[in-house]
């Protein structure tokens, strides 16, 4: 079937409009008890409280089997719980990862026994992810990867560095890409994943500030790290189309757009206190923008829920997001042009942050490399 065929965003089920509403008393009910901000990064604020309690409420793991903890619904309620959570600005960083992408991909590719060990966990919000694919010479490249995993008598010797891994200081495993054998013509061949315990095994964890100054990202260093063999996930040498899979997961999502989304808000508040008319037409304009993304990300929803891959459209979210994100910090800039700027204003935070967003999970040029390949344009 052609990309375009099956980019027809389908029809929300029943239930729906019912599924939002009870997401917003809890959204509302779980601010007053915890106390959030909102705020548009969905992996700027870790709460295991709030996690935890999303978890509870059968918000997490939604698509997946209820013997692994899941929910057992469709693609289409996940969606619609995402979307609830960006559009509230809920503290989602602990549950995030491993909700998204870490889980599906243990449901694909992992063993039993991995599935029965962690799926449970991360359903209840009490099991957080990171993601080991970045190095400092293996980003865009991630076939360049040079982190090794040698077959040991127990198992697996780990050697090498992963950078910018969000989270490993406070998450409980990252799923790391490793070589363990030769790249063969394609590079894609001998890359494996392995399940590393961020809490008992011998990885030191550097933080890296960001250019607000947090502490979201890290190194993790691995200087002979000795893991039992059963942390292998999936099939030896098989790491390159399982990561690929995983990538489907991390690029589609609603985060791709919503990262700018209190900020628009804000902005058409702002607009309409003043009685601006002038502004209607450019906030206008990125209004229909983000309508028209979520109509395209919502078809993705609708081929994962199928059982297709996404693929380019996946790449298509991704980049066209990440433009939108730019464009709404554009307008905002010239919309309140008296606005204050320092890092703790909503309007400095975006200005240092939003760039950052279109970097992580992959960059435009890289997208757009995709998506020409895919339409046979290169
Ligand atoms: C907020 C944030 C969170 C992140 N979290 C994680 C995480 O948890 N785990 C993880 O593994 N990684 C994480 N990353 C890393 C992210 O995936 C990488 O930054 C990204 O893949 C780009 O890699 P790089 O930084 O090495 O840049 P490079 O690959 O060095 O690219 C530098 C520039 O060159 C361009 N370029 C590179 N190759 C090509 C090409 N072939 N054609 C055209 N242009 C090209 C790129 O588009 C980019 O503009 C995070 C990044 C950010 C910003």
């Amino acid at each position: 079937m052609s990309i375009f065929a099956q980019l027809t965003p389908p029809v929300l089920p029943e239930g729906t409009a019912r599924l939002r509403a009870e997401l917003r008393e809890f959204l509302a009910e779980s601010r007053r008890a915890l106390g959030w901000t909102p705020n548009s990064n969905f992996i700027g604020v870790f709460s295991a409280e709030f996690s935890r309690l999303l978890g509870a409420r059968g918000y997490l793991g939604v698509t997946w089997p209820k013997e692994y903890g899941g929910q057992a619904s469709s693609a289409l309620d996940r969606y619609i719980v995402t979307e609830e959570l960006l559009a509230a600005g809920a503290p989602c960083a602990a549950h995030w990862v491993a909700d998204r992408q870490s889980g599906p991909l243990l449901l694909r590719f992992g063993s039993e026994a991995q599935r029965r060990d962690l799926l449970p966990g991360i359903a209840r919000g009490e099991c957080y992810f990171s993601i080991g694919m970045s190095e400092p010479d293996a980003g865009s490249d991630l076939a360049a990867v040079r982190t090794r995993a040698t077959r040991t008598p127990r198992g697996w010797r780990i050697d090498g560095a992963k950078v910018w891994t969000s989270n490993a200081h406070v998450n409980h495993y990252a799923i790391t890409l490793c070589r363990t054998g030769p790249a063969g013509d394609s590079r894609h061949e001998g890359l494996s994943q392995f399940l590393i315990d961020l809490k008992t095994d011998s990885v030191r964890i550097n933080p890296i500030l960001n250019l607000l100054g947090d502490h979201e990202f890290n190194e993790m260093v691995f200087d002979g790290v000795e893991i039992p063999a059963d942390r292998l996930i999936g099939k030896e040498g098989d790491g390159w189309t399982q990561v690929r899979s995983e990538l489907a997961f991390e690029r589609s999502g609603p985060e791709r757009f919503f990262g700018t989304f209190h900020l628009l808000t804000s902005t058409v508040e702002a607009a309409r206190a003043r009685g601006d008319k002038a502004a209607e037409r450019a906030l206008g304009r990125l209004i229909v923008h983000f309508l028209s993304l979520r109509s395209l990300s919502l078809a993705v929803a609708g081929v994962l829920q199928a059982g297709g891959d996404p693929g380019v459209a996946a790449a298509l979210v991704k980049d066209m997001g990440a433009r939108f994100e730019l464009d709404v910090l554009e307008v905002a800039r010239d919309l309140m042009p008296d606005a204050a700027t320092t890092p703790d204003d909503p309007l400095g935070r975006a200005i240092l942050q939003v760039p950052s967003y279109a970097l992580r999970g992959g960059t435009p040029e890289i997208m757009r490399s995709i998506i020409a390949r895919e339409l046979g344009l290169r």
